[in-house]
């Protein structure tokens, strides 16, 4: 009985401290940061605005700017991730089947009725097993999330620095787990044979709370979040979100740099949480042109409201799952439900069984939920072009990103693996753009180059 006090103290000790050692690391910022670019945007010399502009010349001078090596290094890493889904899902499997097998489940479950409420019951059983999972997962977790990003050099962190954050993490989805199992056995105790209509109900609300909340007291929590530093990159990107509707309050950046190098920007929350931010990688790493064209990309994302329309999405995907999921889950304790002490459905000790049937689900549903989330990234990329007008600061961008995204996969393998569109084809967009805009750059529509009075830029 005592230990699951000392947890408890524990996660919340964790969450306390958390913060404010986020917030002491963040200090160390170069005088002038944010206020200009510290990158001069240099377009490569085949892709130059000028009458016999060519798509894919243009597009082939930017993919060339990085050696072979670089090439061969970015397809590793991504080619690499490939086989790491199927790792995961297989050992996420063998942890299953030890807590149902060894009925590890059932004794916790046991374990840790500590109330007359059976659904509360289940939330601390929750707690029990996002800990146990976790901890047998460590080694895998520190291969990939630590040790791999850094033989890539794609990680800035220490492994103390490292491990805290993992703990964080593990202080965090013990508390959702916590609320989670709750609600789920609370409902799954009342509604029989229609559990998991209930359950994606309950899924996609829980869904819906979690992205709502996540940017005010979950992020904060990894890193620190502030306004734009005051400056011309700041007015930049304020204009470009006036121009979109988009008030300036909602605009933010963050430190991204004490966990890795990797540029990036996103849209988080639901709502009136809704907010675009953008790392300290990306003011540090590119051009102002490449930040507008960034920036202008995440606008996209909240001005074509795909938050919500992605919880649209998946919500269909979760109604799918759970059909599937309690199909299975039905068969699978008919047969060996007596070996593994799960009674049923409202019996928590069935829960790594749910988790493990819809592991397998969303694992086979990979190619559904990358298409989904990479047709939603092709808009944004389109809507960006248009707000920024920056081709060429889109295209700079894209060939960062293949530090981690390999350039140019093959058709089969984009529709699989591939949540964003692929570097070549974000390039070759955006040189799309560029030669059907060549007025922009003073070249006439019949080829001609004008006075540079008549160019709106250079
Ligand atoms: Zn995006």
């Amino acid at each position: 009985m005592r230990w699951h006090v000392l947890t408890f103290a524990l996660i919340v000790g964790a969450i306390c401290i958390a913060p404010s050692a986020v917030a002491g690391a963040a200090n160390a910022r170069p005088a002038g940061f944010g206020q200009v670019a510290q990158v001069k945007l240099q377009v490569p010399e085949g892709a130059v605005a000028g009458p016999d502009f060519n798509v894919d010349r243009a597009t082939r001078a930017y993919l060339d700017l990085l050696t072979p090596e670089q090439r061969r290094r970015s397809d590793a890493y991504f080619e690499g991730g490939y086989w790491i889904r199927l790792w995961t899902l297989l050992y996420g499997l063998a942890i299953a089947a030890v807590l149902l097998f060894g009925r590890v489940a059932a004794r916790l479950r046991d374990r840790t009725r500590w109330t007359r409420f059976p659904a509360l019951n289940a939330g601390f059983f929750g707690v029990g097993y996002a800990i146990f999972v976790a901890v047998l997962t460590l080694p895998w977790t520190i291969y990939t999330g630590f040790i791999r990003e850094h033989h890539y050099g794609l990680a800035t962190q220490t492994f103390s620095a490292w491990f805290r954050d993992w703990g964080v993490g593990l202080a965090v989805s013990a508390v959702l787990s916590l609320i989670a199992l709750w609600v789920l056995y609370a409902v799954f105790r009342r509604v029989g044979q229609s559990w998991w209509l209930w359950g994606s109900v309950v899924g996609l609300m829980l869904l819906a709370v979690v992205m709502a909340v996540a940017p005010v007291y979950i992020a904060p929590l990894f890193n620190n979040y502030q306004p734009l530093p005051q400056g011309h990159i700041r007015s930049r990107i304020l204009s470009l979100a006036r121009a979109n509707g988009i008030p300036a309050e909602n605009v933010y950046w963050f430190d991204a740099s004490r966990q890795t190098n990797r540029i990036s920007a996103n849209v988080s929350g639901l709502g009136p949480t809704t907010r675009i931010s953008l790392n300290d990688n990306l003011l540090t790493r590119q051009s102002e042109e490449g930040i507008e064209a960034v920036m202008a990309h995440e606008m996209g994302h909240y001005v074509l409201h795909h938050a919500f329309r992605l919880i649209i999405d998946f919500g269909l995907l979760l109604v799918i799952g759970f059909a599937c999921v309690a199909w299975a889950f039905r068969r699978l304790v008919a047969r060996f439900g007596g070996r593994w002490g799960v009674s049923g459905v409202a019996d928590p000790a069935g829960w790594p069984l749910i988790v493990a049937l819809f592991a397998v689900f969303f694992f086979l549903m990979t190619p559904m939920v990358n298409t989904t989330i990479r047709t939603a990234e092709q808009e944004a990329d389109y809507f960006g072009l248009n707000a920024a007008q920056q081709p060429d600061g889109f295209a700079m961008a894209a060939i960062s990103l293949a530090e981690y995204r390999k350039l140019e996969p093959g058709p089969v393998e984009r529709f699989i693996f591939y949540d964003h569109p692929s570097g070549y084809d974000r390039v070759h967009a955006a040189m799309q753009w560029k030669a059907e805009h060549l007025a922009n750059y003073g070249v006439t529509s019949e080829g001609q180059a004008v006075s540079p009075e008549a160019g709106s830029s250079p």
